[in-house]
């Protein structure tokens, strides 16, 4: 059942989502060579603590960090530890928080340094899959039509869409109903409807779709060991273009993060 979300809940989301975005983009500031994913991850922590929310991912099934920090060919549900980043690297990060009862889900992938032509071109991908899908997040549409939009701008330039995860429903659990694939016919899935808020959130590799779970029953590299990006918005429906809750354009917050 998808929830369509009163004018209450929706501004407890705008608040979960703006701090969210901002506890994202104060991460992802700290991203450089030589910094650990621990530290990285930690410090979300610690940001997470002072807005007063709770990660949603610590805990959630036995999972052990604050956010989900993949390096590289790590594709989601990255463990954080030891890894130092290096220059050259991709760095995805994954913030939620959960405030005042409902969830703010944001992801976006860092380049250290100057990266590979290839690679650049698949963080731009990536976020134009994003946009693409963002912008198809319309009533009349459905869901399908997000995903076909995702598809479509990555298959185009040659990158794929990786099948085994997929974006969601958002509020007061952190996944709800609907599954949102990146990849689908527009026909496909439930009518979208104004109140209704997704976490858009296309995972893309540079080579092949397959992935490979690591031994720590968590992280999800890719089959071929290329690179792969993640970026997330959550998003509100409207009846006019979707609004991006965990856009930093207008915070409530004096930023505690910077
Ligand atoms: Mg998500």
């Amino acid at each position: 059942m998808i929830v369509i979300k009163s004018q209450a809940d929706i501004e407890k989301m705008r608040v979960s989502c703006w701090a969210a975005a901002e506890v994202l983009q104060a991460v992802a500031a700290l991203v450089q060579p030589g910094v650990t994913t621990a530290q990285l991850d930690a410090a979300a922590g610690d940001l997470i603590k002072k807005y007063g929310g709770k990660s949603p991912f610590l805990g959630y099934k036995g999972f052990p960090c604050h956010t989900c920090i993949s390096v590289n060919e790590e594709v989601v549900h990255g463990v954080a530890g030891k890894r130092r980043i290096q220059y050259g690297d991709i760095v995805s990060i994954d913030v939620g928080i959960v405030l005042n009862g409902y969830v703010g889900d944001n992801a976006t992938t860092v380049a250290v340094g100057v990266i590979e032509p290839r690679t650049q071109q698949l963080l731009d991908v990536t976020q134009q899959a994003l946009v693409a899908g963002i912008a198809a997040a319309r009533v009349g549409n459905r869901v399908g039509a997000i995903s076909h939009a995702i598809q479509t701008t990555v298959e185009a330039q040659g990158f794929s869409v990786v099948r085994e995860f997929v974006g969601h429903g958002v509020g007061k659990r952190m996944h709800e109903d609907p599954q949102i694939p990146n990849f689908g016919r527009p026909g496909d899935g439930a009518k979208l409807k104004p109140g209704m808020t997704l976490a858009i959130e296309p995972m893309i590799n540079a080579g092949v779709s397959e992935v490979q779970m690591l031994a720590d029953g968590w992280t999800v590299v890719t089959a071929d060991g290329q690179p792969s990006a993640h970026f997330e918005h959550t998003v509100l429906v409207t009846e006019g273009d979707a609004e991006i809750l965990t856009w930093l354009k207008k915070s409530p917050f004096e930023s505690k993060a910077r």
